[in-house]
């Protein structure tokens, strides 16, 4: 069973978003397992406070230390040697590549800021990686703990049954993936392409595939460096570069 900590002020949101739909049957069925630990649960205010004013003055509230450091206490034997991963958009800029790392580790622990952010001698204190899901800037870590933990979790065997395979998505070689259709065969005028309704499947596979590349050429041209290519594929897509130049 793969485990999830995270280290958050809102666990609600975190049990609440991922109780649901595949990662909801995965928890159920104990093939991940996510744990939320409240961080005012360690705070020793008698306020509850678990924020403070930054010194040095400027905006905002920055995290304490202390609550966020006997919170991680309270899991790290449990997590085993997980790594930390502190949600920021400051951090590596989460991709596939990176869930798919992530999905061979046993434990994760996952340390949501908020405010200004966190107080910087907890994260050298226990964070090993910063990671961002995007170049914006989120309210808090939760939507980012929840993006990664959902990613990582379709990689791990067994959370996704045989009909939601990953083999074939979107980035999984590299590439985005093909157009999909279902039922009717036709919409508002719109046919499905015969060739999915011909029963050949090395046809389909091979018309999927130049979609693939077609797609990535036409959406996501920067994604095609990394793809991996036979040189029939290369030669396919130097004819679509060529036949755009010619236009
Ligand atoms: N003051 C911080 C800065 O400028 O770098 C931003 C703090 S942000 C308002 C509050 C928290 O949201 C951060 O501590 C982090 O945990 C989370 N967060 C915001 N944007 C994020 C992103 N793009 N990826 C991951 N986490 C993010």
């Amino acid at each position: 069973m793969k485990s999830f900590f995270v280290l958050t002020l809102f666990p609600e949101m975190i049990e609440g978003t991922l109780s649901h739909s595949i990662t909801g049957r995965a928890i159920k069925e104990g093939i991940i397992n996510v744990e939320a630990v409240n961080i005012r649960d360690f705070t020793m205010d008698k306020h509850r406070h678990v924020d403070d004013y930054p010194y040095g003055g400027g905006a905002g509230m920055v995290m304490q230390p202390q609550p966020i450091y006997d919170a991680y206490k309270s899991i790290a034997d449990k997590a085993g040697k997980a790594r930390v991963l502190y949600m920021s958009p400051q951090g590596r800029r989460f991709d596939q590549k990176m869930a798919e790392e992530l999905s061979k580790e046993d434990s994760l622990i996952l340390l949501c800021g908020h405010y200004e952010g966190v107080d910087e001698r907890v994260i050298e204190e226990i964070v090993t990686d910063e990671v961002s899901i995007g170049d914006f800037v989120l309210t808090g870590g939760e939507l980012a703990a929840i993006t990664i933990i959902d990613t990582v979790s379709r990689l791990v065997p067994g959370v996704l049954n045989k009909e939601e395979s990953y083999e074939n998505e979107s980035f999984s070689d590299g590439l985005l993936e093909y157009p999909q259709y279902t039922r009717p065969p036709e919409f508002m005028g719109r046919k499905v392409p015969d060739i999915l309704l011909s029963g050949h499947h090395a046809n389909i596979d091979k018309w999927r595939r130049e979609q693939s590349i077609i797609r990535t050429y036409q959406k996501r041209p920067d994604l095609l460096e990394g793809a991996e290519l036979t040189d029939k594929e290369k030669k396919f897509l130097n004819t679509l570069k060529r036949n755009d130049e010619e236009k």
